[in-house]
């Protein structure tokens, strides 16, 4: 069993002081740096949002959220707490105007990069649960992944209240283990 450890988004506009803060996203920090440093994954991954100034998701481009992450900005770089110096790939989303990239999958090389390293499990960390966590998971699950959502280390937006807790509910349903 090859193991991945998938750290979804924990970037500046995401945590307290962003543009977009997660509640408490900061405080997944100490789990992340726990796993990123336990040497169990073959493999360690960052995704991060990130936008071009007109990315469609953009209240002044008629979406749903503040302009966030925006490409080479402080806002989109990594949690500076992150030990980044073992995180052997960094794989960016929403690249594009008319790219959700909710799904660290959508357009991107992270298919390619995990089938490269042979991987079987990936356990997936980081900002936010009901968003890109859940979409992320889901689609590594339809590519046949074994997933493990850590719920100590991700935290969710919750727009509606509860949306975090049907996200994983969704999640285990769809065969993920959320521990
Ligand atoms: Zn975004």
């Amino acid at each position: 069993m090859r193991e991945a450890l998938l750290i979804i988004d924990f970037q500046n506009d995401f945590v307290a002081g962003g543009a977009l803060p997660v509640p408490h996203g900061d405080e997944i920090l100490d789990r992340v740096n726990e796993l990123i440093d336990s040497n169990r994954f073959d493999l360690v991954i960052a995704t991060r949002d990130w936008h071009p100034a007109d990315h469609h998701s953009f209240k002044d481009q008629g979406g749903p959220w503040p302009p966030h992450c925006i490409q080479d900005s402080e806002g989109a770089e990594l949690h500076p707490g992150v030990h980044t110096d073992k995180i052997d790939v960094v794989v960016d989303a929403g690249f594009r105007a008319g790219l959700d990239g909710y799904s660290g999958f959508e357009k991107t090389r992270l298919e390619s990069v995990l089938r490269e390293h042979d991987i079987d499990r990936v356990t997936v960390v980081g900002l936010a649960t009901d968003y890109c966590v859940r979409h992320t998971a889901l689609d590594a699950l339809r590519q046949g992944f074994d997933v493990v959502l850590d719920t100590e280390g991700i935290r969710g937006i919750d727009v509606e209240p509860g949306d975090s807790q049907r996200a994983l509910e969704e999640l285990a349903g769809a065969g993920a283990t959320v521990r």
